[in-house]
Formats: structure tokens, C-alpha cells, sequence
């Protein structure tokens, strides 16, 4: 179903408020990795208004390597999220975990993100096939191109077709960079799927500062939109500051988006 096979128009997704993911626009959405606080959204959304962004990524409950990292603020973090984008016309991308967390979620979401730690959690891709909101499949850490649209098939199959597939590194031999960000598989998702095509530049190579020009060539290979991590001082953040850009690298990167979009 998530074939172009079966599918030939790209689908577009319709955020509400005149916010679109896929093909005939860019998408733009920032963030940083973790939300923080009150304040820090704030800052956050300030930047990306000014710059005229309104997705805005952020994860309330991290999937961290270590359980003694900052595992991010829950539930009571995400309704503070919803709130302020509420009120500022922003639409949020949050990581959900597991099922459990998907009801309560629901209401305070408006894309669950699906971590590459989760791709193959078929549990969740079930549930996540039963709501009526977006979600953003990143692909697994060791994932194939076919593994990504496998667990595609599961969300899209239970019902839910608001899906888009983010490529955001994989685990190679290579370890001079966090992952390998495979832009290989932007063309070959976009000919074998409808779906909208993400590109992760901030984990997929992990270092700050080349996430820009991963971020560029990720629309030069044909996505429809970047996600990466945006945060007032990188060098405080709780997680990932090492591949997070601070506003100005960002105000810089989505000038240069939107100008390579354009040459595209
Ligand atoms: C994130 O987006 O902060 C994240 C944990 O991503 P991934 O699942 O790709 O590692
Ligand atoms: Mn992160």
C-alpha cells in the first residue's frame, strides 16, 4: 500500500493551519532534541517564527543509550509543548515510545514521531495505524530501505495513511561520523513509495557543524522536507548538543533550504 505501485500521486499531508508535508513545498521543522523548559520553547519558537517555520520538533520521552541521561520531561512537558505551539500557530513532532503512550498522547501531538530504535516495534506500528494523526517513520539504526517500508506498511495497512518516512542514518563501519546518512536512499524511497521523504541531517552524520551541508544535499537528493535540531546554546542542551545547531547557523541553514529548494 505504501508503494507507488499501488499509489501514484505522492501524497501530501495536511497539518491544518495551512501547514503541508510533501511534495510541491519544502518542510521545514526544528527543534531541539529534547524539551527542556518552559523558557526554552519559548526561544525556540520565537526563532523559528521569525523565520517563518512552524514545525517545530522536540521529544518528551528519549530513548537515551544510557538510562542514567536525561530521559526527558513526559507528560506534563509535552502538554506545556502543545500549549505554546497552540498559541503561537506551531505544530509539534514528538517521539512516541510505546503503546501505552499513545492514547495519552494523542490529544497533545500533531506528528508522533516513531524513533529508529522503534522502526521495528510492530506493536506500535499497530496502534499507530489506528489513530488519525501523521507520524514520521524514522528508519532503524541497522534498518534496510525495504525494512523502513515494511514498517511503513504496518501503520499504513491498519488504517492510518497520514505517514511520511525520515532517513536519519544508519550504523556503519564508518566512525568518523554518529551514523552514515544514507542519501542513497532519498531517491530510492521517493521512486518505490507515494510517502513524503524526511531527511534527519542532524543525526545522520552528528556533528554540528555539517549538519548544513547534509541538510542541503538531503533536498538536492529529493526530499520533501529536513528535520534537525535547533537549540539556543547547543552546548547546554540536556541531549545532543554536540550535533545541534544554535539560531544563527539555523537562521542561516533554512535561507539556504529555501534557496536550494528553489533550484530544484
Ligand atoms: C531524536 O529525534 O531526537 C531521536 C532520538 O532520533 P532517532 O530515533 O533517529 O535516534
Ligand atoms: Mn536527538
Amino acid at each position: 500500500l505504501v508503494s507507488r505501485k499501488w499509489r501514484v500521486k505522492p501524497t501530501v499531508l495536511d497539518l491544518g493551519d495551512g501547514v503541508t508535508i510533501g511534495e510541491g513545498s519544502l518542510a521545514i521543522c526544528a527543534g531541539p532534541c529534547s524539551i527542556e523548559s518552559e523558557s526554552q520553547m519559548e526561544k525556540v519558537m520565537t526563532h523559528l517564527l521569525d523565520n517563518g517555520v512552524r514545525l517545530m520538533r522536540g521529544g518528551v520521552f528519549k530513548p537515551r543509550s544510557s538510562p542514567y541521561a536525561f530521559r526527558g520531561l513526559g507528560m506534563d512537558g509535552l502538554k506545556v509543548f502543545h500549549r505554546m505551539a497552540r498559541e503561537r500557530g506551531i505544530k509539534i513532532v514528538t517521539e512516541v515510545m510505546q503503546v501505552s503512550q499513545v492514547e495519552e498522547m494523542h490529544d497533545y501531538v500533531d506528528v508522533f514521531q516513531v524513533g529508529a530504535r522503534n522502526t521495528q516495534n510492530f506493536n506500535l506500528l499497530d496502534a499507530l495505524g489506528g489513530v488519525d494523526k501523521p507520524v514520521l517513520l524514522k528508519r532503524g539504526i541497522s534498518g534496510t530501505v525495504e525494512e523502513l517500508l515494511s514498517s511503513a506498511e504496518y501503520v499504513f495497512s491498519g488504517g492510518n495513511e497520514k505517514l511520511m518516512l525520515c532517513e536519519r542514518g544508519i550504523r556503519t563501519f564508518e566512525t568518523a561520523s554518529r551514523n552514515t546518512l544514507d542519501l542513497n536512499a532519498v531517491p530510492i524511497l521517493k521512486a518505490k513509495s507515494h510517502l513524503p521523504v524526511i531527511v534527519d541531517p542532524s543525526h545522520g552524520i552528528g556533528i554540528r557543524e555539517f549538519v548544513p551541508q547534509m541538510a542541503l544535499a538531503g533536498v538536492l537528493a529529493g526530499a520533501d522536507g529536513i528535520v534537525y535540531e535547533t537549540h539556543e546554546t547547543p552546548e547546554t542542551a540536556a541531549s545532543d548538543g554536540a550535533q545541534t545547531l544554535d539560531f544563527d547557523e539555523s537562521t542561516r541553514l533554512i535561507r539556504n533550504l529555501r534557496r536550494v529548494y528553489a533550484l530544484r
